[in-house]
């Protein structure tokens, strides 16, 4: 029997509903004929731990995750609690110490969701965005001068490496090459008005592309290209963004197959020095923490791309089905798709599903 060690951290505010599904989904799983065992460990982290100790996590919790083959994480974020606290506190140490480069989501539209998009469905909704995780315009470098007088400024600098975008751009490439035909990929830039970091990155995807001559590239300024992902989304199959400008195209990625409580993310090592890490795009929305009816679509997602990861295809597909099935089927989904039922139902119905499944 296959055996693989998870670190559960479920967070805060809804963070702990969803994973509390998402466990028992690949409890669930496990429990299949020739199935395969999962070793939680499950570390309390979040914004109620940094109200006891001040911190987000443990001292040593950059240690104590090293060694586990995936991170299964819910959400941070609490009412009180700047942002910025649990972001630099948590999640972008995680993401950093364990290179996780990738920031991978899918824009796929599940069967029995409903795209805002009119006419829309699964067929022209396929499509994976890479955001480069590291490195960019989320840099901290910069700082503010002559505050409270007529010069005061502001200064932020965005830092592009070659070692860190020749990696995301040979990701990139490398899925578009499996995948698609033809094979396509769109790099999204700004080179017209950012002149030295963006050119820089366009001269590296075509350098890159040399290495994958079948792929063919277009690469689109970012404000065209978000337009595009409104009105022509089938022409897609991999698109490639720095840092800023992935995390606002796959906010606009999610919201086009059916919103938050849908959109699944993974933060991927793909070395495998590290640990990868998969959570739901979403926080930890406390205006329903508590209530019971988070939509744990995009935990159990994560979950199968977990799998996917871990090199079990077969079971990440049951789980996919499963999945589709009920929201599909409409009978036990949450308030946010119409439906009545809570988040422990929607999680049960999908575990039932898996059982007739396997
Ligand atoms: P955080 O500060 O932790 O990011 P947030 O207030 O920004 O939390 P989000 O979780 O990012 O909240 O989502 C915004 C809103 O979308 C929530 O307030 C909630 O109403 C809705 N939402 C988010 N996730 C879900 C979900 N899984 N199920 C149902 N509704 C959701
Ligand atoms: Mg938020």
């Amino acid at each position: 029997m296959r055996s693989y060690s998870i670190a559960l951290i479920p967070g805060d505010g809804i963070g702990i509903d969803v994973i509390k599904e998402g466990k028992k989904v690949l409890d669930t799983l496990c429990s299949l004929d020739g199935g395969i065992k999962m070793d939680y460990r499950t570390f309390d982290w979040g914004c109620e731990y940094y109200l006891k100790t001040g911190r987000m996590m443990s001292e040593t919790g950059l240690d104590e995750l090293k060694d586990v083959d995936s991170i299964y994480l819910g959400a941070v974020g609490y009412p009180g609690v700047p942002d910025h606290v649990s972001l630099w506190g948590l999640l972008l140490p995680i993401r950093r110490k364990f290179e996780q480069y990738i920031n991978l989501r899918p824009v796929k539209l599940l069967r029995g969701i409903q795209s805002p998009l009119a006419g829309r469905t699964a067929e022209h909704l396929d499509f994976t965005v890479i955001r480069e995780n590291n490195e960019g315009e989320y840099s901290s470098i910069g700082g503010r001068m002559y505050e409270g007088t007529e010069m005061d400024l502001a200064i932020q600098s965005a830092v592009f490496t070659k070692h860190g975008v020749e990696r995301v751009l040979r990701y990139a490439y490398s899925m578009a090459n499996k995948i698609g035909k033809p094979k396509r990929l769109t790099a999204a830039t700004k080179s017209n008005g950012i002149n030295h970091t963006m050119p820089f990155w366009d001269e590296y995807v075509r350098k890159i592309n040399l290495e994958y001559p079948e792929v063919e590239t277009e690469i689109t300024h970012i404000d065209a290209l978000a337009a595009f992902f409104v009105t022509k989304p089938d022409v897609f199959d991999v698109v490639v963004a720095s840092n800023l400008f992935g995390d606002i195209l796959t906010d606009l990625g999610a919201a086009i197959v059916g919103g938050m409580g849908i959109a699944p993310s993974a933060n991927i090592n793909p070395d495998r020095k590290f640990p990868s890490m998969f959570e739901p795009v979403h926080g930890s929305a406390p205006d329903i923490a508590g209530k019971g009816i988070a939509n744990p679509t995009a935990a159990i997602w994560c979950a199968g791309m977990m799998l996917e990861h871990l090199g079990e295809h077969a079971l990440a597909n049951i789980l996919m089905e499963a999945l589709q099935q009920v929201l599909e089927e409409g009978r036990m989904v949450t308030p946010d798709l119409g439906g009545t039922a809570t988040t422990v139902q929607f999680g049960e119905e999908v575990c039932g599903k898996i059982k007739r499944l396997g």
